[in-house]
């Protein structure tokens, strides 16, 4: 096989494997949402439809240079990425993890927070906030232009900074479940994480929920770090269904207006 079909197959297998992955996780995420809280998604259909849309669109622009890299990986020594667990210091696969998601989520947070000015907003950043209350199928609802963004992040650090074949496939797991858990309406988590010490500096559905509620304030993906070093953490939100909660669609559609108006914020 020449060299451009094998990076074509390689495109198109990891693509399939992102989009597959997207597909078990919101599907496996959308059963136990049915479970827990019966009918949370009802009048949701169409929704839903343009969410796993977009997610599908996203699952090629993420496999795409994923595919490219993991042939380089496999037949060129590109990468930094190893098989042999004693490559390195035992100590360095759980440090590897963490540096992983939080360059990862430092990335995310500066792209997000930009993508918040109004012109990008309007242009990338609006399909994301049309999920109005976002579901677990709304993981990887970004327009195309957003979903470039984020698709380069993790292959462009496999090419810097070693991380074992097993670690990787974590890092991809925790950025698959939370991408699904933190969009889909309730907390899986028990209460004592996400309210005590550890929720103060980790990110679950409740406070991605309020940055679907206000917008500007937020931005972050799986730590608080950057939210509250920048002033831009305002806390956690509530769900339309818990006590208290916000209550209706309506709620949502005035937060929308509102933050019409400061989306720069
Ligand atoms: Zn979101
Ligand atoms: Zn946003």
């Amino acid at each position: 096989m020449n060299v451009a079909l094998a990076i074509l197959a390689s495109a198109l297998a990891m693509t399939a494997i992102v989009g597959v992955r997207y597909l078990a996780a919101s599907a496996g995420f959308a059963l136990a949402t049915r479970l827990r809280h019966p009918g949370l998604y009802a009048g949701l259909d169409r929704q839903i439809a343009k969410e796993i849309g977009w997610s599908l669109a996203s699952a090629a622009i993420y496999g795409i240079p994923a595919g490219i890299v993991a042939w380089g990986w496999k037949t060129q020594g590109w990468t930094r990425i190893y098989d042999d667990v004693h490559a390195m210091s035992l100590w360095y696969l759980p440090v590897s993890v963490l540096l992983y998601l939080f360059l990862h989520d430092s990335w995310f947070y500066w792209t997000h927070r930009a993508m918040h000015r109004p012109s990008l907003f309007r242009r990338y950043h609006a399909v994301h906030h049309a999920s109005r209350p976002p579901t677990a199928w709304a993981a990887m609802s970004f327009h195309w232009g957003e979903a470039l963004s984020g698709a380069i992040v993790i292959p462009l650090l496999v090419f810097v900074i070693p991380i074992h074949v097993a670690a990787l496939g974590l890092v991809l797991t925790v950025m698959t479940v939370m991408g699904v858990t933190n969009h889909m309406g309730w907390e899986i988590f028990p209460a004592w994480m996400w309210r005590g010490p550890l929720g103060a500096w980790l990110i679950t559905a409740s406070h991605h929920q309020r940055h679907h509620e206000r917008y500007g304030c937020n931005y972050g993906l799986y730590f608080r770090f950057w939210d509250r070093l920048c002033g831009t953490d305002q806390g956690l939100g509530r769900f339309d269904h818990a006590p208290g909660g916000r209550g209706t669609r309506r709620a949502a559609a005035a937060d929308q207006r509102r933050a019409a108006g400061d989306a720069g914020a």
